[in-house]
């Protein structure tokens, strides 16, 4: 799990940092023999320089990260030991004297990361190497309303099918999953949409069946940590990761961490009231964001104002109807952004994060629909002077940016980042 944040100062414990085999601890955790929140903030900071850098050398490492050069050999060495990074060729010499640095980078051949996306009815697996390429995908389908053991089949199946593609055996299993999630525990708490999945106690069945570490958190979450590792959160401090589909969900990046609150229950945005006595959630609550931007709310809204084929509309499909001129589909796709835009509104009033990555059905709305929800946002909120708030779009697409993030949660549980 990702520890709690404390005064940074300079700490050389990092030192004693090892990789241990999952049986060795037998929790699948690490061992530091000199635990240190510390040494967990500087070990995240020198990984992130390196992530947002590609490959650099310690000197910089050690200037990127705030730290010195002692802290950051003592982090890096132990990693090159184990075969996560290595040294890369050195560039040529400028003819200025003194021999280049040869820089870190991930080492290609390391061993992968399991991921595992879970959503309601449906299941998708890879392996995630540590520069974040996804390989050995599998997916597999269950009825979220069915039979427990049919759906612990159909997981164990595609999770083997993955993993058989993995040369050496992978660093643990990262899930991201749908609904209410305890990542403490490791437990899927609730899932309105798949109500065989509530109360199941998922990270330790995935450890029993595979005999790997296994990290579970929030879907949007898994998404925020994919777009800070190897998407537009790259180098960003503050940021929010805003999902629409089926569900709404959100997570947010604040001062250089991912925010979780207590046993990952932070960050239900969806569930944020945004109409006093609205329409009826999912969640049992009234008047949730949830209920005024899913997909099913889009496709209600569309068949009321006689659009075609209203059960297959959705942003992209939108923004191309709009531009051809269609002014029916383009005041139902200014609603939509609006009503997207009163959420990452109310975000914002709270925290100022002013950077906002969108995902599923509201990236594939792409730039035109991006702009859209920025230009109802900045008439929500009291701008600042000199205020920037910009919506970013996902480029890499929800399933690959989850996957890479469900594989980010088991590097920074393993090695017990703050990120
Ligand atoms: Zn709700």
């Amino acid at each position: 799990m990702i520890q709690r944040p404390a005064p940074l100062a300079e700490a050389d414990d990092a030192v004693n940092f090892r990789l241990a085999a999952p049986e060795e601890t037998g929790t699948g955790g690490v061992v530091l023999v000199s635990p240190s929140v510390i040494g967990s903030i500087n070990r995240g900071r020198v990984l992130q320089a390196l992530y947002d850098n590609g490959p650099t050398s310690r000197a910089d490492l050690a200037r990127l990260a705030g730290v010195n050069r002692t802290t950051v050999t003592g982090i890096v060495q132990p990693m090159i030991e184990e075969g996560l990074l290595i040294e890369g060729e050195a560039p040529r010499s400028t003819g200025l004297g003194g021999k280049p640095a040869r820089p870190l980078v991930f080492n290609p051949d390391a061993p992968m990361l399991g991921a595992i996306l879970l959503l309601p009815g449906r299941i998708q697996t890879a392996l995630v190497s540590l520069t974040g390429e996804v390989t050995a995908q599998a997916h597999g389908r269950f009825d979220p309303h069915g039979d427990l053991d049919a759906f612990r089949a159909v997981l164990f199946d595609t999770m083997a099918e993955t993993l058989g593609g993995a040369a050496r055996t992978p660093f643990g299993i990262g899930v991201a999953a749908g609904g209410m999630i305890d990542s403490d525990k490791g437990l899927i708490v609730t899932v309105a949409l798949a109500p065989i999945l509530d109360g199941l106690p998922l990270a330790a069945i995935l450890k029993e069946r595979f005999g790997l570490p296994v990290v579970i958190d929030h879907h949007p979450r898994a998404l925020l940590v994919g777009d800070r590792w190897f998407g537009p959160g790259r180098g960003q401090q503050n940021f929010a990761a805003i999902y629409t589909g089926e569900v709404l969900g959100g997570a947010f990046y604040m001062d250089g961490k991912v925010y979780r609150g207590l046993a990952g229950s932070g960050g239900e945005l969806g569930h944020t009231i945004v109409q006093f006595g609205g329409a009826a959630c999912n969640c049992g609550k009234h008047g949730c964001w949830e209920t005024v931007a899913t997909l099913s709310w889009l496709r209600r809204e569309a068949a009321a104002r006689g659009l075609s084929d209203p059960d297959t509309v959705h942003a992209a499909r939108l923004v191309a109807e709009a531009e051809g001129g269609s002014a029916t589909a383009a005041g139902l796709l200014d609603l939509y952004a609006r009503n997207i835009a009163i959420g990452i509104a109310n975000l914002q009033q709270t925290l100022s994060l002013n950077y906002y990555i969108l995902h599923g059905d509201a990236a594939m709305g792409g730039p035109p629909l991006a702009r859209r929800i920025g230009e109802h946002v900045e008439r929500f909120v009291l701008m600042r002077p000199n205020q920037e708030i910009v919506i970013a779009v996902s480029g890499n697409g929800e399933g690959r940016t989850a996957l890479r993030g469900a594989a980010g949660l088991v590097v920074s549980d393993r090695l017990k980042l703050v990120i």
